[in-house]
């Protein structure tokens, strides 16, 4: 048996079975390249389901998390540490002003975000108390209890019933069922600006316009999932800054969550909130041992800076235009494909049937791509890629297509 293939064999048998994962043992990555424990290089298209937003090792990442692991790795929240705090700033800048709760996972940060719209909706004077969450059918939301709950896709919660009550789904820019199935007591909606797992759906601007005219008339909180679409992947720095209303002004939830990207790979979530709103989080009411760590802050930091100084949200919007554009007009894939959508470098291309073995079909070809919602192509490249890695890696893609 080979070295890789004892290796598989051996994680059969001591890892969980929860994951479809290929045959393959990922051994080194830099940059946009991967390389598997047989020296095989791929391109990679994928940055681990978008986490890998500055791509792998990336030296001042590699810095800043040395730097750090020097000084001070673990503390817990009863004090204070710097990274925390210039983070935070970070996000101000960037998204809103808010006030931050840091977790490691994108349904920490999404349960953390139901939680404090329920405090809120606690506060409500009307002698009802808001408890209830709305989200889409299609949306994907986490894995725990309430999350799979929230989650718009019933196969999530099979065989975990009963269900978390308090969670109900309508469709995505069906503005008569939302401003029905919000009632006197929900106390948030959850939405993702592009749903990511649902097959890159970019939910309308008009609709999130209307949707936050009815939050604030009713009193409810409203959640932006962007654990897919923040940090820079959409081509602006969050998937809710291309919401404006007719006088240019950004649409603005209540509370952002992010996970994904933010931790550039290192297990990072956050739940991003206006002082109004986050002030009741009071102490007791919600906490994390590691949220927060130093090493992963001084990292998600760094994460923003790299961003900002290479204008790397200028790079995913013009890549990921060209790349679109690149995909619609290839006469050789044209009659397999029903739409290419998306925005910046989180970008869908919808397949006539359900291929087999895609990804398989596409390392066989030297890149890393991804299938979702059965004919989905998922491309969700690190967003510093280059011109040529993109072009070679569209290449690759094509071909790909092409031989399905
Ligand atoms: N929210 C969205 C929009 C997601 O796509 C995901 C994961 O794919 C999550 C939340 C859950 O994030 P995590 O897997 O980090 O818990």
């Amino acid at each position: 048996m080979s070295d890789t293939a004892a290796i598989i064999e051996h994680g059969k048998q001591v890892l969980a079975g929860n994951y479809n994962r290929l045959p393959f043992v990922m051994a080194r990555g830099q940059g946009t390249r991967l390389w598997d424990s047989d020296g095989r290089e791929y391109l990679d298209l994928f940055a681990g389901f978008g986490a890998g937003i500055i791509g792998h090792c990336h030296p001042a990442l590699v810095a800043a998390a040395t730097d750090q692991a020097q000084k001070l790795w673990h503390v817990g929240n009863t004090f204070y540490t710097t990274p925390q705090i210039e983070f935070a700033d970070r996000l101000t800048r960037t998204a809103f002003p808010g006030q931050a709760f840091y977790c490691h996972s994108g349904l920490e940060a999404n349960e953390a975000a139901v939680k404090l719209a329920r405090l809120h909706g606690n506060e409500s004077t009307t002698g009802t108390k808001r408890w209830k969450t709305v989200s889409m059918n299609k949306s994907f939301h986490g894995r725990s209890l309430a999350m799979i709950a929230a989650t718009g896709n019933p196969a999530v919660r099979v065989g975990f019933e009963p269900e978390v009550p308090g969670f109900t789904h309508v469709d995505l820019g069906d503005m008569e069922g939302l401003a029905a199935a919000v009632d006197s007591e929900t106390a948030a909606v959850i939405i993702e600006p592009i749903q990511g797992e649902g097959g890159i759906h970019i939910t309308p601007t008009d609709y999130i316009v209307e949707l936050r005219r009815l939050c604030d008339e009713r009193k409810v909180a409203l959640i932006f999932d962007e654990v897919w679409t923040g940090c820079g992947r959409t081509g602006k720095w969050f998937g809710h800054q291309y919401f404006t209303t007719a006088s240019g002004k950004c649409v603005e939830p209540d509370i952002m969550t992010l996970g994904k990207a933010v931790g550039g790979g290192l297990p990072v979530g956050v739940m991003w909130a206006k002082p109004e709103i986050a002030k009741l989080f009071v102490p007791g009411k919600h906490g994390s041992t590691l949220g927060g760590n130093p090493i992963c802050m001084a990292v998600s930091r760094t994460i923003f800076d790299v961003i900002e100084r290479e204008r790397l949200t200028d790079n995913a919007a013009t890549l990921g235009e060209y790349g679109m554009a690149r995909l619609k007009s290839e006469k050789r894939i044209a009659p397999k494909i029903t739409a290419v959508r998306g925005r910046g470098l989180m970008i869908g291309v919808e397949l006539k049937e359900t291929p087999e073995k895609l990804v398989e079909k596409g390392l066989a070809k030297g890149v890393l791509l991804n299938l979702t919602s059965k004919n989905v192509i998922r491309l969700a490249p690190p967003i510093n890629i280059t011109r040529e890695d993109w072009d070679r890696g569209l290449d690759r893609v094509i071909e790909t297509i092409a031989s399905l």
